[in-house]
This record gives structure tokens, sequence and C-alpha cells, in this order.
């Protein structure tokens, strides 16, 4: 394999940042970029506080309601590192395309806010990592403001997401008293100051006794509490374990204030040498290792529409898993056994879209689409291959639908085939009813209002949507004999478009008492039965 791509592959770190709402994802992101260079100034990123946003050409929708629909990719050098950064959607803009997007990422950042600890999204988005086994690290933020105890939060993790952690730093003092950050490893101490907090001391030190520590914290009953917090995690903690890091079973801890740049540097220096370089991926001939295979392969990830909404064109995103790419390169598209030459590609740096000639395994690029593309298409250079399916996760939110103007049906059939492909919903049909029915099931409810939108915007079709009481989506599979009586006895089942059983329910006791009436049946929360 041809030494400089290994060493670009190598010093390339894609990532996603997954977090609940208000968290400060858009800040330390804008950090980031920042020490990255890649911004000269705050309040650069796209945010929905942000008023550059009125002036973005994305979909309709987003600027009525000055949210971003869809989520897009950052990226910038540091310290020979080129770092992707895939930015998951938050609010009610959360969707099944933020679950998608960290299909793409070989690690993700979980950004806690130090006062709310572990919250709803946060734990969503937690357990799409898990199922993907990537290494995950943790921010704790809003050390500048009074937040729960260090240890009650190491707690909550375990607690509510079954990770153990590693504080890779300690804070000493929190909100008015918060005074430093202990980084374990390098044994050094990062000072804040309040009063300018971008001005930041850092000082080594010997270890935790140090009476260096004691003249520059000048509080003595602080230094105590950390010398005594510290003994109890080098007693009590879990080791540090590069091993349990890379499979997602220990999650190391950083601590800081993103508004003030505290503890941000530190986080990213530890990151990129903790974090692994693109990873390999499972596909039909088995696993395409990027540093083993020298040709492009890559896969779709993620259909957008209408990011400028004068040319109504779509953008694929695709991940690239093997190889290099280069503007114009001919490539083949596997689902459809065609030739395809990739000729408008894009990246993404910041809020400019701007047009890419080479880009790595790793890395992301955006491809001009005109209906090409599915969620989950393979590209290849060479031998053909597919990447393992997308998995679908278990919508929240459900409707019944049908089109107001029958003659119009062919074009409704088209928009939500086309919608379904690009991932926006998942389509549904009822299983056993004498008449059928088509569901949509969506993971943000605003994805309905892009539904309608959309399909009377490109297709002229109007429809009707009728909520359904559901919350959850389960694929069944299991015992043979019991899924017979189940298919059967079962209310509310619908087919998934791969003709799976699934199972829709209101809420968890209604869940639990099928699952305890069906002890041999699994209920999956993915199409991916894991
Ligand atoms: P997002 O919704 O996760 O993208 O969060 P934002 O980055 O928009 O931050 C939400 C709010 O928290 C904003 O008002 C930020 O100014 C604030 N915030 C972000 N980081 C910090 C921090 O370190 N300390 C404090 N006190 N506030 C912060």
């Amino acid at each position: 394999m041809n030494g400089t791509l290994t060493d670009k592959i190598n010093s390339r770190r894609t990532f996603a940042i997954i977090s609940h709402p208000d968290a400060g994802k858009t800040t330390l992101t804008e950090k980031l970029l920042l020490f990255g260079g890649a911004i000269r100034e705050a309040g650069t990123v796209k945010g929905r506080k942000n008023a550059k946003h009125a002036t973005s050409d994305w979909m309709e929708i987003e600027k009525q309601r000055g949210i971003s629909v869809t989520s897009s990719v950052l990226e910038f050098l540091y310290n020979g590192y080129h770092v992707n950064i895939l930015d998951t959607p938050g609010h009610e803009d959360f969707s099944e395309d933020t679950y998608r997007t960290l299909t793409a990422a070989d690690s993700a950042t979980m950004l806690i806010d130090a006062a709310k600890g572990v919250e709803a999204q946060t734990k969503k988005l937690f357990k799409v990592c898990k199922l993907r086994g990537i290494p995950i690290f943790t921010f704790i933020n809003k050390l500048d403001r009074q937040g729960r105890d260090p240890f009650e939060l190491m707690e909550e993790l375990e607690n509510l997401l079954g990770i153990r952690s590693f504080p890779m730093g300690w804070p000493i003092g929190m909100g008015q008293s918060f005074k430093a950050v202990y980084d374990r490893v390098n044994k050094r101490l990062e000072l804040y100051n309040p009063n300018n907090p971008k001005d930041i001391d850092i000082i080594s030190v010997t270890g935790p006794d140090d009476p260096k520590i004691d003249e520059v914290v000048k509080d003595e009953g602080l230094v105590q509490q950390f010398r005594e917090e510290l003994e109890l995690l080098d007693v009590a903690g879990d080791e540090y374990d590069l091993e349990r890091i890379n499979n997602g079973e220990l999650t190391p801890i950083f601590f800081g204030s993103a508004i003030s740049s505290f503890g941000v540097q530190t986080f990213l220096e530890h990151f990129l040498s903790l974090s692994p370089a693109p990873s390999p991926r499972d596909s039909s001939i088995g696993t395409i290792d990027p540093m083993e295979r020298e040709q492009f392969s890559g896969f779709i990830f993620k259909v957008q529409a209408n990011m400028n909404a004068k040319h109504r064109d779509r953008v694929a995103f695709l991940r690239i898993t093997s190889g290099t790419f280069k503007r114009g390169m001919s490539v083949k598209h596997v689902r459809t056994n065609k030739p395809l030459k990739l000729a408008q590609p894009t990246q993404f740096l910041a809020q400019s879209r701007s047009i890419v000639d080479e880009a790595y395994a790793g890395d992301i690029i955006g491809l001009f689409d005109p209906g090409h593309f599915r969620i989950g298409d393979t590209l290849v250079e060479g031998d053909s291959f597919e990447f393992s399916e997308m998995p679908h996760f278990s919508p929240e939110h459900f409707s019944a639908i049908t089109v107001k103007e029958a003659l119009k049906h062919k074009s409704y059939e088209k928009g939500l085939q086309q919608l379904t492909e690009e991932g926006a919903i998942q389509l549904f049909r009822t299983y056993n009813k004498y008449v059928e029915q088509q569901i949509v099931g969506v993971v943000g409810v605003l994805q309905f209002e892009v539904l309608e939108h959309r399909l009377k915007s490109e297709y002229h079709v109007d429809i009707q949507m009728s909520r359904q009481p559901f919350s959850f989506a389960r694929w069944i599979d299991g015992d043979e004999k019991e899924l017979s009586v189940f298919k059967e006895k079962q209310r509310n089942l619908v087919t998934d478009r791969e003709d799976r059983i699934v199972a829709l329910f209101e809420n968890e006791f209604q869940m639990r008492t099928a699952q305890e009436k069906y002890p041999n049946l699994q209920f999956y929360e993915n199409s991916f039965y894991k």
C-alpha cells in the first residue's frame, strides 16, 4: 500500500458530537473550528439562534423555523490531523438522519451539561453508537456554572448508559468556585480565570500532591477535597485501558467550559491521539480495511434535498471507506451496476461549500444527486461489493397517510418512494387488515411537515395524515410457530419495505405485555436485529 495514502488516512479523524439540545454542541463545535483556524470568529457556525441563518439557502421549512433540518459536515486541520465533524441535528429537527449520520463516524464525542447529566436525546444517540461499538469520548460542559457532583455524573453514565468511565481530568471547584482542571495523564493543571476565561494558564506538576497546586489554587478546602477525590478515583475507579476505550466499553471523560474555551484544547489533543483513524467496514465480501484496499470505495449515508432551493438539487453524502477520491473519476454504482462519473463533489468547510478535487478514506463528500442515490448505496472502483445494509431505527411518531385526490396517485406513490429512499420517512403497510393502509413513521415530528411540504412542492400532491397513537416500532423475529401465532393474533402489525414484520406499540407497558406473552420472539429496536 502506498505510504502517502496510508499517512493521509492515518491523519484523519471523523467523528460526531452527540448531545441533548442546549448542552453546548454549537459552542463546542465553534471552538474546535477556531482552534483549527477554519473560522476566524465565533458566531459563524450555523446555529438556530444565528441571524445569518436566515440568509442561507436551505429548505423553506428550515428558514421559517430558523433551525437546521439536516446535518452537515465540518472539517478543519489541527496539528497535522484532518478532522471531520459530522454535525447531528438536534431539537424538533431530530430525525432518523441524526442516527444515520452516526454510521459514518469512527468515534463520537458525548457532550453533557454538568447540571443536567444524561438527557433523553443523548441516551438515544448513545444507543446507536453502542450498537456500532465505536469509541465514545465524554466532555462534561459548563463547569463555570454550578453543576452536579462529578462522581454522581460518572454513576449516571454507568446506570443510564451502561458505560464505565475514566476521567482524564478532574475539576477543582465548580461554578463560582471553579478554579482549575487537573489533567491526570499529562500531570498538569489548567487554571481557570473567570475575569478573562480565554487566558488559560497551564502549569506542570509532579502529581496531585504537588504543593504548587496549593499555591496557585489558594483554597485549602478545595485542594483537600480534590486530593481526596483523586485518591478515590485511583483506588476505586477503572484503570485506563485503551482497548476498552476502543471497544466503546470505557469512556474517557473531560471537563471544561466550551463557552470560555476552557478545557477544549486539552480535550482536542487527547481526543486526536486516542481516537481511531478511519476504521474497517463490513461488506458482502468481508471486511474492507482502508489500510489494505487502495482502490476507492464508499457508501451513501444521507440524501438531502433542496440544499439550494433555486436549483432543487439533492446532495448525497458519501463516506469514503477506502482509497482516494479524485474529481471526475468513474466508479461503479453497485445497486444499479452502472458506471458513474463523480463530477461535482463538494466538501464542507464551516458554512461554505467548496468543490473538492481529492479526498481520502475517512472523508465525507457531498455528491450532486439528480436522483441516482439511495441511503446505503455503495460506490466502488474495481471489484464490486456492497457495504452492509443501513439499519432503520424505531420511529416515534406515526401517521396513516392518504392522497387527497385519487387521480394524483401516481405522483403520490413516486414522491413517497423518493422520500422513503432518502430516508426522510419510513413507510409501513398494515398487515392483516381488510383494507390495506399506509403508515408513515418518523423519528422527529418535523419530518411530517417536511413530508407534506415536499410532496406538495415537488410532486404537487396534497395528502391527508391522521396521527396514530403509537410511540414504538419493534422488528419481530424468533421462533417460527410463535411468530405465526403472533402474526395472527397481535394487533397493530405492519410490514416494512422489505416485508419484515413490525409491531407498533403505544407505550412500554403494551410492549412488555406482548414480550411476556411471546417469550420466544425477539423485539428489535432496529431493522438490524441487534
Ligand atoms: P446546542 O443546542 O447544544 O448547540 O447548544 P449551544 O451551543 O447553542 O448552547 C446552548 C446555550 O448554552 C447557549 O446559551 C450557550 O451560550 C450556553 N453555553 C454553551 N457552553 C457553555 C458553557 O460552557 N458555559 C455556560 N455557562 N454556558 C454555555
